[in-house]
């Protein structure tokens, strides 16, 4: 369904993305894992048209999407739910869901996916007028998750869902993204927890340095010699955790982890 080929973005002389080649599936759940400053928020922006390749295809139900503008390529059906959210702290919960609609013109239809989206997220419903500034962080999460799937999406990217949130809050989030690609979606999730991001997904790409250094099934990059002691320390990834050594995390030079199987740094 998407697929990149050969695609290199910069930012005046900094080269975010090299030569990256990456594929997502119909209905796939694709994961993205790399250090902080690898490239994994470009690569999303490459997608949806915020940061243009200079170089490569992106190619999306078998349209060229390259040179496409952001908006258009939200009419495709892929929508991008960016990391730190990017909320208006005076709009309310309900506002935030009709901005993600703003490119559909069926009013009934979006009536109707906004009144499943209150049954999906009770806690939303309750919210409705709330303004966003004063949500809680999992609340903003989730209607950042919201305002995407608003625009009816066949890809949802998610950079970073994790960021900020407790571990409780964490897994509620993860069990939405998990509800939205039984319900049909392809996803394509960059996660600040590699732990989290190779448990859930089908498949995954390790990115370095703005290049993509393995790819595979996840459940096999979960028992990968260097992704664990990338990682988790060289520890089982079985319970999330490791031993925490950073110094080990250098095989593939994919920058310290916490030993957690979270990446360095809180950024995404
Ligand atoms: P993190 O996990 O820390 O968010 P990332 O893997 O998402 O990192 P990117 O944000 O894609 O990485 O950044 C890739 C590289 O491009 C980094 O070296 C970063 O400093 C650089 N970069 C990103 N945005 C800009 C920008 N607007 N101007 C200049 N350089 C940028």
């Amino acid at each position: 369904m998407l697929s990149l080929e050969r695609i290199a973005c910069r930012y005046g002389r900094i080269m975010a993305l090299r030569d990256v080649d990456l594929e997502v599936g119909a209905g796939e759940f694709v994961a993205l894992v790399g250090a902080n400053g690898a490239g994994k928020t470009t690569m999303l922006r490459a997608i949806s048209g915020l940061t243009p390749p200079y170089q490569g295809s992106v190619r999306f139900k078998g349209r060229a999407i390259e040179r496409l503008a952001p908006a258009d390529i939200v009419g495709l059906g892929i929508a991008h739910c960016p990391e730190e959210r990017k909320m208006w702290p005076r709009l309310s919960v309900q506002e935030h869901l009709r901005l993600g609609a703003y490119g559909r013109r069926d009013r009934a239809a979006i009536a109707s996916d906004m009144d499943r989206l209150f049954e999906t997220f009770p806690r939303l419903a309750e919210r409705r007028r709330q303004r966003c500034g004063t949500l809680s962080g999992g609340e903003q999460q989730m209607v950042a998750i919201g305002r995407a799937l608003m625009s009816r999406p066949s890809l949802l990217m998610l950079d970073e869902p994790s960021l900020g949130l407790a571990p409780l809050v964490v897994q509620q989030v993860i069990d939405t993204v998990r509800a939205i690609h039984a319900q049909g979606a392809a996803i394509l999730m960059v996660e600040q927890s590699a732990a989290v991001a190779l448990q859930h997904a089908d498949r995954a790409y390790v990115l370095e340095s703005g290049a993509i250094v393995k790819h595979g099934p996840a459940r096999e990059l979960l028992q990968d010699e260097d992704v664990k002691r990338a990682y988790f320390g060289g520890g089982s990834t079985k319970s999330g955790g490791g031993d925490g050594h950073e110094e080990d995390c250098t095989s593939i030079g994919l920058g310290a982890g916490d030993g957690a199987g979270n990446l360095g740094g809180a950024g995404g």
